[in-house]
């Protein structure tokens, strides 16, 4: 099957978030699974030019955007197998930063409208069009408006995966005929609560909608978590599943990362504690044996921060210590900065974004938090698992799809969970995790269940592929 995935952003190249990984991981995957895959993303000014210099100029096409005509170059660069194509205008990509422009709402129906207009240039006409967020949302709508009778692409098909949906694309209305050139007649498709909405338009229109986990596909169908798309998706929930990310397991391998202290796997666990005594060195922490609870987060209330807040207190009463690595909301940052003043033989706050202190404090830890208020899919806690860190995680989302809750009679689980978003229920599931850290056979399963889950991106690419072969 041909495969054209869009997206905003997608690592190596550039990337601020989860949509970047996924962009980076999924599509090699895919390769790996017998398909023909291809990337396209806009060719920023902020990618580096160790990957400019070595892109390839294929040509440029005019674009149609209501009434203006745009220039769109593209260029081309090959990537462990797929082929990334970038979608080049200076007017709208020369610009620091991927977001929060003016004009993204512009921006972007341009980067949706040039994918299609670029194809014959890219020689490319894929089986399936998997868009991703709000950014490439409106493709859907602009295949089936404006392309649909040209060559190459009448049997094409939609994909529109949702990796957060509290970003929409949401703005004042009048660009739905002045930017998106939308007719009267379709005019409702991206409208929205009196405003223009790019993710609803692709709701509306791809063949399938996809969420980054199973439970968060669910989930928002409820008022709680889907900022206000709550019935547009209840009527479209014939088409709507989720298929949990997985994790670079070549990156994130405690046998290989170069970021570790000492280098363990399943087979000698016990090897694990000197990158506790390691990073408790690092840190200044005491150099004792006692359980290590880590957190590596955007420090957002998405995150659940204010239920450990809530109860720090009764958390540092505990013989634990606590390791968090964050950066994000300044309230947050200063919250944990005093705490670590406070208990500092318990307490070790780092506010940076560090990917060596990350690894290190996965494989130091013997415990990983992760409260949120909800949670798409998280990575954290997947890597953490790998780490043999046994998460403690809110049931929402793919902390849900992730993390088996640890059962001590049949010593089946991978963690310890809770269900309301509430501090002492997470203090519950904390005291409950501590008891089975004291209790060698109970933890040793846990651990040793947890290091052997696969969590590989081929399981995730398969899934898709089942999914793409179900469109009629
Ligand atoms: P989200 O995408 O909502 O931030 P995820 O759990 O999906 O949450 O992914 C977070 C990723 O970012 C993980 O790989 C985590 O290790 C990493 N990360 C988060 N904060 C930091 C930080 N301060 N330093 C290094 N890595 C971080």
């Amino acid at each position: 099957m041909k495969i054209l995935f869009a997206t905003a952003e997608a690592g190596p190249f550039i990337r601020t978030g989860g949509l970047g990984d996924v962009a980076a991981a999924l599509p090699p995957a895919l390769v790996k699974e017998g398909q023909e895959v291809n990337v396209v993303l806009p060719l920023y000014q902020d990618i580096p030019d160790r990957f400019r210099q070595n892109m390839r100029y294929l040509g440029n096409v005019i674009v149609p955007l209501g009434w203006r005509q745009q220039y769109a170059g593209l260029f081309s660069y090959a990537y462990q197998g797929v082929n990334f194509y970038f979608i080049d205008n200076e007017y709208y990509f020369k610009r620091h930063g991927l977001y929060g422009h003016f004009d993204d709402g512009e921006r972007f129906a341009f980067f949706s409208k040039a994918i299609l207009e670029v194809m014959p240039l890219m020689s490319f006409y894929p089986d399936v069009l998997h868009c991703n967020d709000w950014q490439t949302a409106l493709a859907p709508l602009m295949l089936d408006l404006f392309y649909r009778e040209r060559w190459g692409y009448k049997f094409m098909k939609t994909v529109l995966s949702i990796h957060n949906i509290e970003f929409q694309g949401a703005m004042d209305k009048f660009v739905i005929e002045d930017v998106f050139g939308i007719p009267a007649s379709h005019y409702r498709i991206a409208e929205y609560r009196n405003n223009a909405n790019m993710l609803k338009a692709g709701i509306e229109c791809a063949n399938r909608v996809v969420t980054v986990s199973p439970t968060y596909a669910k989930e928002i169908l409820d008022p709680y978590y889907a900022y206000g798309l709550e019935k547009i998706l209840d009527i479209r929930q014939f088409k709507l599943s989720g298929i949990l990310n997985g994790i670079d397991t070549e990156l994130y391998d405690p046998m290989k990362d170069p970021a570790l202290f000492q280098h363990f796997s399943v087979k000698s666990i016990k090897r694990k504690a000197k990158n506790k005594s390691g990073l408790q060195e690092l840190l200044g922490l005491p150099v004792v044996d006692r359980p290590m609870i880590g957190m590596v987060t955007r420090l957002t209330p998405q995150k659940g921060l204010d239920l450990v807040l809530h109860v720090i207190d009764e958390l540092m009463s505990k013989d634990i210590q606590l390791v968090i690595l964050g950066t994000g909301d300044w309230k947050y940052e200063s919250a944990f900065q005093e705490l670590a003043k406070r208990y500092p033989h318990r307490l070790a706050a780092v506010i940076n974004f560090s990917a060596d202190l990350a690894s290190k404090i996965y494989a130091a830890s013997d415990m990983f938090l992760m409260p949120s208020k909800y949670e798409p899919c998280g990575l954290s806690q997947m890597i953490a698992m790998r780490y043999g860190s046994i998460p403690i995680v809110r049931e929402t989302g793919g902390l849900k799809d992730s993390v088996v809750p640890f059962n001590p009679v049949e010593k089946t689980g991978t963690g310890f969970t809770f269900k309301t978003f509430n501090a002492y229920d997470m203090l519950d599931a904390i005291n409950r995790a501590l008891g089975s850290y004291y209790n060698e056979e109970e933890w040793k399963a846990v651990v040793t269940n947890a290091m052997n889950e696969d969590f590989s991106w081929r399981q995730s690419a398969k899934k898709y592929i089942e999914l793409f072969e179900s469109i009629e």
